[in-house]
């Protein structure tokens, strides 16, 4: 038996990225760069004013009130037509350029037209600069803004569109294919006779890909016959990533192993130290094409495919990354555990205090799906560890990050 950390370092060091691919940075949300972005242009590309009101020179308005000519009006997107000359003022708005001459701005709050019109009485000094956001300010051209390998969050999003990477180079989502094995497996829209129970993992695993922002092709479930099996692992094994559910214990009907040895594949994880999950196996080809074969058990399924398939499947994309275990105070209780690391599914959340809060579910092991049904988080206990209770701090990995 493996322990979890040496079997995810197992994982990324077998999980190199797929390849890149040009996208419209449209459609990269949660994709990882494979390439710097650069500023194309100094940010901002101009000196601008930060407020709506008058354009002046500072020097102008050192002693107020003073009044001063309006010869002009900037709007965003315009160019004044002419400079500023001493004396002058020119109304402007926000994210208008500055003109030639000016170099503040007073708010119009601060500001008040000549009953004759054509001047401003401006009743607030400003320094040079006031309310002035000079070109290139935040960044200058040529400024690396997001580095190989960053993640594109909405906040990336919007600083790329800033740099002007209208297509970006991303690395290439998995198609990952997902066999279930089984003979007692019948679709879910269909009722199960008195031995059948519902092919649920196969939409968990669909939605675990998902999530995971990866392709699911989902094949049609394989009984548990030689043939029929090694058929659809050949099918699957067409994908980037095989995914195969069930099958992989102890019983006389549990091919999976066999049949992938079958095939070629040399097994780096084959068991690991923890519960639920222990037989999770993760495999590679002759070809290097990654296998993962989930235990049957839905929650076990869960559990194999955090520890193990979500960081592979990061991994694929550029993110050798494995889920961090977050502290969290615990809300109800926990058994003592015996000689594995130990899962729990619980419901996470920020209490109060500020502090992220665990609570435990009425959760009746490894085959009780719908315990798991609310689970935000898993609650990691080590092997030998005492009972713990509520107050008690535990360590959690969080589920259900975008
Ligand atoms: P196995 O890993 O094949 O020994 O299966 C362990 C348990 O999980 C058995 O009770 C199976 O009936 C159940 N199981 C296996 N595959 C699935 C599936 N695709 N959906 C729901 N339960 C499953
Ligand atoms: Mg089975």
């Amino acid at each position: 038996m493996i322990e979890v950390d040496e079997a995810q370092r197992i994982v990324l060091a077998h999980a190199r990225p797929l390849g890149t691919v040009e996208a419209s940075l449209a459609e990269a949300l949660y994709r990882t760069l494979a390439a710097p972005i650069r500023c194309d242009l100094d940010d901002p590309p101009f000196d601008r004013s930060v407020m709506d009101g008058y354009a002046v020179r500072a020097a102008d308005v050192a002693r107020v009130p003073v009044t001063l000519k309006v010869v002009g009006y900037v709007a965003a997107g315009v160019v004044a037509g002419r400079p500023l000359a001493p004396g002058e003022s020119m109304q402007i708005n926000t994210g208008a350029p500055i003109p030639s001459g000016a170099d503040a701005v007073v708010r119009v709050e601060q500001t008040e037209l000549t009953s004759s019109g054509g001047g401003v009485v401006i009743k607030e000094s400003a320094a040079p600069g006031h309310f002035v956001t000079p070109r290139a300010s935040y960044a200058s051209t040529g400024r690396t803004v997001l580095e190989a390998g960053t993640r594109l969050t909405p906040a990336e999003i919007g600083a790329a569109a800033t740099a002007g990477a209208a297509r970006v180079t991303v690395y290439r989502r998995p198609t990952v294919a997902v066999v279930a094995t089984g003979d007692e497996l019948v679709d879910i829209d269909r009722v199960p006779t008195s031995a059948q129970i519902r092919n649920s993992n196969q939409y968990l695993l669909r939605a675990l890909i998902e999530s995971a922002h990866c392709e699911a092709d989902v094949l049609p479930a394989a009984g548990d016959d030689r043939d029929q099996l090694r058929h659809r692992i050949n099918e699957g094994l067409r994908r980037d990533v095989l995914c195969l559910i069930g099958g992989v214990s102890m019983g006389t009907l549990d091919l999976v192993p066999d049949l992938l040895r079958e095939l070629g594949a040399s097994f780096h994880v084959h068991k690991m130290a923890i519960k639920p999950g222990r037989p999770t196996i993760f495999a590679t080809m002759p070809d290097g094409k990654l296998v993962c074969a989930l235990p049957g058990n839905p929650v076990s399924a869960f559990v194999g495919f955090e520890l193990l398939m979500r960081p592979a499947l990061a991994a694929l994309q550029g993110r050798p990354e494995v889920p961090p275990l977050i502290r969290a105070v615990l809300k109800g209780s926990l058994a003592a555990t015996a000689n594995r690391r130990s899962y729990f599914p619980a419901r996470a959340g920020v209490n109060d205090s500020g502090e992220w809060e665990a609570r435990t579910l009425s959760w009746r092991g490894s085959g009780d799906s719908l315990g798991m049904a609310t689970a935000n988080a898993l609650i990691m206990r080590p092997p030998q560890a005492d009972a713990v209770t509520t107050g008690d701090a535990v360590l959690m990995l969080l589920l259900d990050r975008s």
